[in-house]
């Protein structure tokens, strides 16, 4: 079941563009997709670009995610960023355990458990990303994983997971080519709905592209998609965004 109207199309810039280059990018896709109604667009870009593009999108229907944030809201934390000052900069969302932070940088549950809760605190809306790896998937255990990806990054907040979209991404489909087939991604929702007693916003992520966002956008239950490589060129974006309803 869908738990929003509107599908959710989040673009991750990840670790691309310099300020310079993300207004051009914004500014282009204003362009080719500013206008679509029935989609709710959500643009990531680094940290350091969320000035220029927030400034770019005032009064357009695109809205701003920031990648990361701090589970504390100031202090002594050289080098991290508060959930706050991601809300002053103009963003509505927050990427909490994108897959390079839980696997590059070492996040864990409970780290992502602490930011889940500052950014219901703060008002932040978070995208909380879960997803096994290729091994996972071979020995089986993708629902075991998923299973417990959920239940400590949501101690405590369960009740709250309305507030909260999910991003299902297979870890072995992000930045690989390799896209789960819908029938994949499905299982998965499923299984993750199913743990809920309440409706739950889950997107899928994991090598989403202009040719297999038809494919994937027909399948009822995703609620809208994750997209990273793809949401750095602006026609394939557009494109994605305006992707064709079944
Ligand atoms: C992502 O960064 O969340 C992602 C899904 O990347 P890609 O679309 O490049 O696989």
């Amino acid at each position: 079941m869908r738990s929003r109207i509107n599908p959710l199309i989040a673009g991750n810039w990840k670790m691309h563009n310099h300020p310079a280059e993300s207004r051009d990018l914004v500014n282009k896709l204003l362009v080719l997709a500013g206008d679509v109604p029935d989609r709710e667009v959500i643009l990531i870009p680094p940290f350091t670009s969320l000035p220029i593009v927030s400034e770019a999108i005032r009064n357009t229907r695109f809205k701003l995610g920031g990648q990361n944030m701090h589970w504390e809201k100031k202090g002594a934390f050289t080098g991290e960023v508060s959930g706050v000052f991601l809300k002053s900069l103009g963003c509505e969302y927050v990427l909490v355990g994108h897959s390079e932070r839980r696997h590059v940088m070492g996040e864990t549950d409970e780290q992502i458990n602490r930011k889940l809760k500052t950014a219901l605190e703060i008002g932040l809306i978070s995208i909380f990303c879960v997803g096994e790896t290729g091994k996972e998937r071979d020995e089986s255990r993708t629902e075991a994983v998923i299973t417990r990806q959920l239940e400590l990054g949501l101690k405590d907040i369960r009740d709250e997971v309305h507030k909260i979209v999910i991003a299902y991404e297979p870890v072995w489909a992000i930045g690989t080519g390799k896209t789960a087939t819908p029938q994949q991604a499905v299982e998965v929702h499923q299984m993750i709905r199913r743990q809920f007693a309440k409706p739950v916003t889950i997107l899928y992520g994991g090598s989403v592209k202009a040719d297999n966002i038809d494919t994937l956008m027909a399948e009822k239950d995703l609620n809208g998609v994750l997209v990273g490589g793809a949401s750095l060129k602006p026609e394939e974006f557009a494109r994605i965004i305006k992707y064709v309803n079944p």
